[in-house]
């Protein structure tokens, strides 16, 4: 848990952002992609023991408040996305929630609730999930299973968690120890083909820090300067494309809180960046 409060003060530290703290979001609008089912079972701390025993976290009101603020904030920062061309989060990106359930510590779907909160206040039409979490996104997979106006883009561990990979727009599966030349390639080529199929207004960004050499989950290798490079391709490309961008963390599961926070802090410094337009049009591309 540490590694949200330690990423705030480095934000704030280094002036990488302004910080808006979000206000839990509502249970109706959590209702536009969680059951009613799985809602009430979660206020009334009434889940069956196997249902928190997928989530992977003891339920408690903190961590429900936890989990409705982190989707109110992903709702806030596309919005801030749609109105200066760059929003982020410093939590969301809880990519395993189903409609029907939580695993793999994935409470709510923030991204998915932001997606329809802004479709359905006609705000955007079609939304371009970038989900470099090293774990498949699996929820969104679910939810936009048949929404040709969402594209869902998944780079992950293809033997990692989680067992079960519904199909998402566009699948880059890799296999364990994947490091930065091969990683930085397969995205070169694929993200922009991501990019041209979706024709979106918006897109989300899954910052996952879980790729990088060492993490506890991850099983890729990618260096801290690998990850740098990542960010700032993402984030370019976006932005040269045209499409506002919102930042969410996902995972990260590093040596310490301390180490996680600063690998995470990696997007936002490139963000300020770009922003300062100090990200070059074509960084050079690695070679095989
Ligand atoms: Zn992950």
């Amino acid at each position: 848990m540490r590694k949200f409060s330690t990423l705030a003060s480095i934000v704030r530290t280094e002036g990488l952002a302004e910080i808006v703290e979000p206000s839990e979001v509502p249970w109706a609008t959590i209702e536009l992609v969680h059951t009613e089912r799985y809602l009430s079972g979660l206020r009334d701390g009434t889940l069956e023991p196997a249902e928190v025993r997928r989530l992977g976290l003891p339920w408690s009101p903190a961590l429900v408040r936890r989990s409705r603020l982190a989707t109110q904030g992903s709702i806030n920062a596309a919005r801030f996305a749609l109105e200066d061309g760059l929003g982020g989060n410093l939590a969301g990106g809880t990519h395993h929630a189903l409609p029907d359930g939580g695993e793999g510590f994935c409470v709510l779907n923030d991204v998915a609730v932001a997606t329809r909160v802004l479709q359905a206040e006609g705000r955007v039409r079609r939304v371009l999930v970038v989900d470099l979490d090293v774990h498949h996104g699996n929820g969104n997979a679910v939810v936009f299973a048949n929404d040709p106006d969402v594209f869902t883009f998944s780079m992950h561990g293809e033997k990692n968690f989680p067992l079960k990979k519904p199909p998402s727009s566009l699948d880059v599966p890799l296999q364990d120890h994947v490091g930065d030349v091969a990683y930085l390639a397969l995205l070169a080529r694929w993200l922009p083909y991501a990019i041209e199929r979706s024709r979106a207004e918006l897109a989300f960004y899954l910052a996952g820090v879980d790729v990088v050499i060492g993490d506890r989950y991850g099983r890729l290798a990618l260096t801290p300067e690998g990850l740098r490079r990542r960010d700032e391709l993402v984030l370019r490309s976006l932005r040269t494309a045209g499409i506002p961008c919102t930042i969410v963390l996902a995972g990260g599961y590093a040596a310490s809180p301390e180490r996680t926070a600063e690998l995470h802090a990696e997007a936002f410094r490139a963000a300020r960046r770009l922003v300062r337009g100090e990200l070059c049009e074509s960084a050079p591309t690695p070679h095989e």
